[in-house]
């Protein structure tokens, strides 16, 4: 295990909670490295939906699906991950956000806390017991501090019997990009 590679730890934490056949999302799919992770994990009885504003982000996403033949394991839907609950129904096992913005792509298109937090509300209706919801944010570009501080505004006050939020952060560098797990307890 890396522990200063966070979108592979995100993932680390994210296979806990998959088996085969499971439902689960990428509320931010990007360049797709996550969606066909998540699509190799729940494998061909399962179903990944994955969400992304930008037309970019959808194609290349789309073209790594195509490259491993997942194409009928993945959803892929160009809309906000706040319209979650309008393309999947529950019970999901695991979601994953990676916020911030496409790499390579424009750094002004960015993850926020309002968008977030509502995708992020409907994900919680979504989740199974022992579910997981694996959120990488960054703070170092523009906005990026006022998302994370939004975020983790709204998950401090979750029901903690009902759900445990952790954070995995870099105590000597408050500048590095950081984790929070969400995992649905009962
Ligand atoms: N997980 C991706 C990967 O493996 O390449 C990287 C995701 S990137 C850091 C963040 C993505 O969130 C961008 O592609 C951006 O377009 C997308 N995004 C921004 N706002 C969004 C929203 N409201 N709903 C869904 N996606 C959004």
């Amino acid at each position: 295990m890396n522990i200063f590679h966070i979108t592979k730890l995100a993932q680390d934490y994210a296979s806990t909670a998959i088996t085969k056949g499971d439902k689960v999302i990428d509320a931010t799919a990007g360049n797709g490295a996550d969606t066909v992770f998540l699509a190799e994990k729940v494998g061909q009885t399962g179903q990944v939906y994955a969400f992304d504003i930008q037309e970019d982000a959808i194609k290349n996403t789309k073209a790594k699906v195509l490259e491993k033949a997942y194409e009928s394991r993945v959803q892929l839907i160009q809309d906000s991950h706040a319209n979650i609950d309008q393309y999947v129904q529950g019970p999901i096992s695991c979601v994953m956000f990676n916020l911030g913005y496409l790499p390579k792509g424009d750094p002004a298109i960015i993850t926020k806390g309002a968008s977030s937090i509502k995708a992020l509300k409907k994900s919680l209706e979504l989740l199974k017991v022992n579910g997981i919801i694996t959120i990488c944010v960054y703070t170092s570009h523009e906005g990026g501090v006022e998302e994370a501080s939004i975020v983790e505004a709204y998950l401090k006050v979750l029901d903690k019997y009902r759900y445990k939020v952790l954070k995995y952060s870099c105590l000597n560098d408050q500048t590095s990009p950081y984790i929070v797990l969400i995992a649905r307890m009962k």
